[in-house]
């Protein structure tokens, strides 16, 4: 039976959400803590945005490293050749790309201005998949851009075409959040059925049901017969009302009223870093966690109302689908209420030498010190907050991809 695979966006959709953005040591920690829980792939960046080249290629050099592995890491192109030929300029290295072009009658109308007709848009992601497999791409994702408003035969019909020259999955983008789960779930079985191709459900929460619409989505894509693969954001940060939230869609999927027996996971999901990933992003993005987010907000385990605590008490399940534990929660944390040593942009020795004790990181001598002190004030200088213990041991475990994610000089 088909499966359900996750590729989280946060470093691409995520990131190019209004008022909001990541440094470049924080995108790569997305990707290792992505890892860690066992998502199958990242969208971790744009390859044909110069300011994206060095750490884009310093997270590919991870991979091949095997630090970042088995995670996949996908780039986010437009479909036309000049991107495909631009990203392998960039990032020779580049295994997996998704590439996106609008579907929809609407922004075809209402982006082109009347220059391109569906047939132009559809020749111009063949000639872009083309160009990505002459280059010897891994895979390609191809990404129909308002795919819910897009009418069903013509988006059959570019799903095809895509899948005849080479396209590994086809991404249903609701760009919108139009869809709701009735809707989705026609539209991706159609299109699973017709076209023979797995399907990627990438859903916004405008409408307030993107974790929702993945769900659907991924039962009508299996049901077509095929692999479902939803795109994910940490805490559902996206463009404009967000994405499916990574750890909701997770807890959908394992937790839900009779979705686990049929529909599973290609590879489980480590819901345990759950906890550490939310608050991560939150600290990354400035962008606090809602209280009632589902597993990780503040009141996702807390009862006070007579009737409800009394029954907590008797029995956890009587109020709560999950335990904490599951979502990683329920370790004491330690919180420095006195004096505390940060580090900075414009931090010394001596204090870095304390909080790296703090962390049992010792150096073999000063001048070892000194240089993984000047990359960690670099990457407060990008980051402008002080950097977490995760980030330091990245940084003395591995300097020299730290000086690349850092190296922010204008390519010409
Ligand atoms: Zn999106």
């Amino acid at each position: 039976m088909a499966k359900i695979y996750f590729i989280d966006v946060t470093n691409r959709d995520g990131v190019q959400t209004a008022r909001l953005g990541l440094s470049k040591l924080e995108k790569t920690m997305i990707n290792m803590y992505l890892n860690e829980m066992g998502v199958f792939q990242s969208e971790f960046g744009f390859p044909t945005t110069k300011h994206e080249s060095r750490y884009l290629q310093a997270n590919m050099e991870l991979a091949k490293m095997g630090v970042l592995r088995p995670i996949r890491l996908g780039g986010w192109i437009r479909a036309v050749v000049t991107d495909v030929e631009r990203a392998f300029k960039l990032v020779p290295t580049i295994k997996h790309l998704n590439l996106s072009i609008s579907t929809s009658d609407q922004m075809i109308r209402g982006k082109f201005l009347g220059a391109k007709s569906r047939e132009d848009v559809t020749n111009m992601m063949v000639d872009a998949v083309e160009a990505a497999r002459a280059r010897g791409i891994e895979s390609i994702g191809v990404n129909a851009e308002d795919a819910s408003r897009t009418k069903i035969d013509f988006l059959i019909r570019f799903a095809s075409t895509a899948r005849e020259h080479g396209a590994d999955r086809f991404r249903y983008c609701d760009t919108l959040g139009y869809d709701n789960p009735f809707t989705i779930y026609e539209s991706v079985k159609t299109v699973a059925e017709n076209v023979g191709i797995p399907i990627e459900l990438h859903c916004h929460g405008d409408l307030g049901m993107a974790v929702a619409n993945s769900l659907a989505g991924a039962k009508g894509v299996i049901d077509g017969g095929q692999d479902a693969y939803i795109n994910t954001t940490i805490n559902g940060i996206g463009e404009r009302a967000g994405n499916a939230d990574l750890v909701a869609t997770a807890l959908a999927i394992t937790k839900s009223k009779g979705f686990a027996g049929k529909y599973k996971l290609a590879k489980p999901v480590n819901l345990t870093k759950a906890w550490k990933i939310s608050r991560f992003a939150s600290y990354a993005f400035e962008v606090p966690i809602p209280i009632n987010q589902p597993g990780v907000g503040a009141n996702a385990f807390a009862h006070s109302s007579g009737i409800h605590a009394d029954g907590v008490l008797k029995d956890p399940e009587n109020y709560e689908l999950y335990s904490f534990d599951e979502v990683g929660r329920g370790e004491p944390e330690l919180v420095e209420t006195g004096r505390a040593i940060c580090s900075g942009e414009y931090t010394g020795i001596s204090g870095f030498k304390h909080i790296m004790g703090q962390m049992a990181v010792s150096f073999d001598d000063t001048a070892q010190a000194e240089a993984v002190l000047e990359l960690a004030r670099y990457a407060n200088v990008e980051a402008q907050k002080p950097l977490i213990e995760d980030e330091l041991l990245f940084i003395a475990k591995y300097p020299e991809i730290a000086r690349k994610l850092l190296t922010l000089t204008p390519l010409q």
